[in-house]
């Protein structure tokens, strides 16, 4: 990442006066490019981005915080490998080499290291690996990893040259006449003196008072009133990610510096029960193949509340695996009907023809990959992985190198990648795990189920097991469910309890 000092972007921003509402905002690629890269981000590095961000008064996602939470907690011995926690804790972009091209990033995940056993025979992306090597103390080394670049392009998302309209609700439109009148039209603007001009500069350091003569000197459209600026932080882009999920209004919203937050618990409201995918596609997703899990859920009788659900390592791995699904394919997955802010808006934006034209990586943006060795063998959900890269050492030497897609040549050997986290899973069985209705996931506990009987005062008899088995449809509504219930599991699963 560059110094801090040297990076901001600009936009402009045209409101309407009456209002105080953005109308839109013209945006350079640069804007863009960080923009779409929100769609790249994998769910559990929002949550621990917010976090970070936000310390106490992080938004609440759903339930995936205190699913996040609850990762965090649970001791690593209910895990395959130390590195598979470690991998689910900081999940992998499967798009961080054009990431690390933005000119302004918030994603602070360090990049991929490289480890090699002791004999040069196998590598792997986590330090706490066992190698494959029969003879080894399966030492692992760091190891710088040389990677044959494969091309100098230095556009992320966007064609460099393009400038976009963005509205408030994260929809993106061409800037072109037809989509300038399109907008004042259905927003029924027909005096432009209705309008006004600000300029946002957003950069990673608040930029000095000096620079307001420089811009002061920039010449206003013709149509607006009068011109000011205001001159904003880094802050704003997690703003812009923060409202993308929860607002209806971002744009609006990083103007008048306001948390979106307030808004958004009203919104929560509208959230429908549970995720039925359409008979079409219903046919396409779920094949024989789509792995189906039992699990046990305590109601209490007299009112059908969810209390607990019991559930074996594979129900564990399908819930902690939802961190690791980027944005982008929880669009795609869900169709789009997410209950989300304004992030659908601008997912679908990208289906414009006119757009495609300046958007490069269209299938990445929209259906992102799962990085390498996230997968488990069972999957419910079907995702596409990212290949494990090819690793090769160098005969007669220790030099390891990456050649991409191309051929390394004699000399080289290729090196075992090893799967940090085991082939079968991230969590370790046999041992039965309870979940709660917000997806705090514990080892079970009889101690733990009298204890929460005895506090929300429900008598044994009024309490029963109940089965339900999860597929990818039930999977799907939990996905659903996760992002904007604190109460994931009831809304995600009642509709389909036996
Ligand atoms: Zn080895």
């Amino acid at each position: 990442m560059a110094a801090a000092t040297e990076i901001q972007l600009s936009l402009k921003v045209v409101m309407v006066k009456e209002s105080n509402k953005v109308l839109y905002a013209e945006i350079d690629s640069n804007f863009a490019d960080v923009l779409l890269s929100f769609l790249t981000l994998p769910l559990g590095t929002i949550v621990r981005l917010l976090i970070k961000h936000y310390g106490n008064n992080a938004p609440i996602l759903g339930s995936l915080n205190s699913l996040y939470a609850s990762l965090l907690n649970l001791d690593s011995s209910h895990f395959s490998s130390e590195a598979g926690k470690l991998m689910l804790l900081n999940p992998r972009n499967s798009l961080e080499t054009e990431c690390r091209k933005l000119k302004l990033q918030i994603d602070d995940t360090p990049p991929v290291q490289y480890f090699v056993c002791g004999n040069w025979t196998c590598a792997s992306m986590y330090y706490s690996v066992k190698c494959l090597c029969p003879n080894s103390a399966n030492t692992m080394t760091r190891t710088d990893l040389e990677i044959e670049e494969q091309s100098d392009d230095e556009s992320v998302f966007t064609e460099k040259t393009s400038s976009f309209l963005l509205l408030d609700n994260l929809q993106i439109r061409t800037n072109t006449l037809a989509s300038f009148f399109q907008i004042l039209k259905s927003n029924g603007i027909k005096d432009t003196n209705a309008l006004e001009e600000r300029t946002l500069i957003v950069g990673l350091k608040e930029v000095n008072l000096c620079n307001i003569e420089l811009l002061v000197f920039l010449p206003p459209l013709c149509f607006i009133t009068f011109v000011f600026f205001i001159y904003i932080c880094s802050h704003q882009i997690m703003e812009l990610l923060k409202g993308s999920l929860l607002s209806k209004t971002p744009i609006t919203d990083m103007v008048h510096l306001i948390s979106s937050a307030t808004a958004t618990c009203n919104e929560r409201k509208e959230f429908s029960a549970c995720y039925f995918l359409p008979e079409s596609k219903r046919r396409k997703q779920i094949s024989s193949d789509s792995k189906r899990i039992t699990v046990k859920v305590l109601v209490q009788k007299s009112t059908n509340r969810f209390l607990l659900t019991e559930a074996c390592k594979d129900f564990i791995d399908l819930l902690f695996s939802l961190l690791d699904i980027p944005l982008g394919r929880v669009q795609s997955l869900l169709g789009s009907n997410t209950c989300l802010g304004s992030i659908n808006n601008l997912f679908w934006s990208m289906r414009n023809l006119e757009l495609l034209k300046h958007i490069k990586r269209i299938d990445s943006l929209m259906e992102p990959k799962i990085p390498p060795h996230y997968l488990s063998l069972h999957q419910v959900f079907s995702l596409d992985k990212k290949s494990s890269p090819l690793i090769y050492k160098q005969q007669d030497s220790n030099r390891v190198k990456s050649f991409g897609s191309a051929s390394p040549g004699s000399g080289y050997t290729q090196m075992k990648m090893i799967d940090p986290k085991g082939e079968d899973g991230f969590v370790k069985g046999p041992t039965t795990f309870m979940v709660s209705d917000d997806m705090v996931v514990s080892p079970t506990s009889s101690t733990f189920i009298l204890k929460t009987l005895n506090h929300l005062k429900i008598p044994i008899h009024d309490v029963e097991e109940k089965e339900v088995e999860v597929g990818l449809e039930e999977a799907l509504s939990i996905l659903k469910a996760s992002l904007t219930s604190i109460c994931a599991l009831s809304e995600g699963l009642k509709p389909f309890l036996k």
